[in-house]
């Protein structure tokens, strides 16, 4: 496994749409290989998860994790999970506004995310998975697949909320945290 460098925002691979993996594909070392140097990485830089274009891929894989993050304190855990052609759809209209950061961006904002989704995806063996995502959860998957899809949280965020991680830290992290952490009690 190898940590790989993370591309940043400005870098034209994170705004290509990315390709589907095949069964055949999947199989292969190289895209093995990937998946093992994602996560890797992901874990390297204590990202809540990382998407192939962050490591300058164009295939659509994506690996999720949580535990105990020094980023994202306040994110409640999520095993090592490893989508390979990740869709996602809402279950409902329910929405939250999350204060969202990310490894390819220096800033951080207020987005809007759905709360209850379903997403479908092969994991690294190629078996498929449908499963329901919920709260800040539900909000980590949509991150992801907005990578794969060649969207960033700059697109998102209100842009008068944008915010360096030092002044987050000083001007905002105690209220957001306090509300989200509300929110995930409920959720
Ligand atoms: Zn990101």
């Amino acid at each position: 496994m190898t940590v790989r460098a993370i591309t940043t925002i400005g870098n034209p691979v994170l705004r290509r749409p990315t390709r589907r993996v095949s069964q055949d594909e999947l199989a292969t070392g190289e895209v093995q290989g990937l998946i093992d140097d994602m996560i890797e990485t992901m874990r390297d830089a204590a990202g809540a998860g990382i998407a192939a274009t962050q490591v300058g891929s164009s295939l659509r894989i994506t690996t999720i994790e949580v535990s105990s993050n020094r980023r994202y304190p306040y994110k409640p855990p999520i095993p090592l999970t490893v989508c390979v052609n990740p869709t996602w759809e809402p279950l409902d209209d329910e929405i939250v506004e999350i204060n969202e950061g990310c490894l390819s961006v220096p800033l951080r904002g207020y987005l809007r995310r759905h709360v209850n989704i379903r997403v479908r995806y092969r994991d690294r063996h190629g078996t498929e998975h449908i499963e329901t995502r919920h709260g800040l959860t539900a909000g980590t998957f949509q991150h992801e697949i907005d990578h794969l899809d060649g969207k960033l949280i700059v697109d998102r965020i209100d842009p008068r909320t944008l915010s360096t991680w030092d002044e987050y830290e000083i001007h905002e992290r105690k209220r957001f945290e306090a509300r989200i952490t509300e929110f995930t009690k409920r959720t």
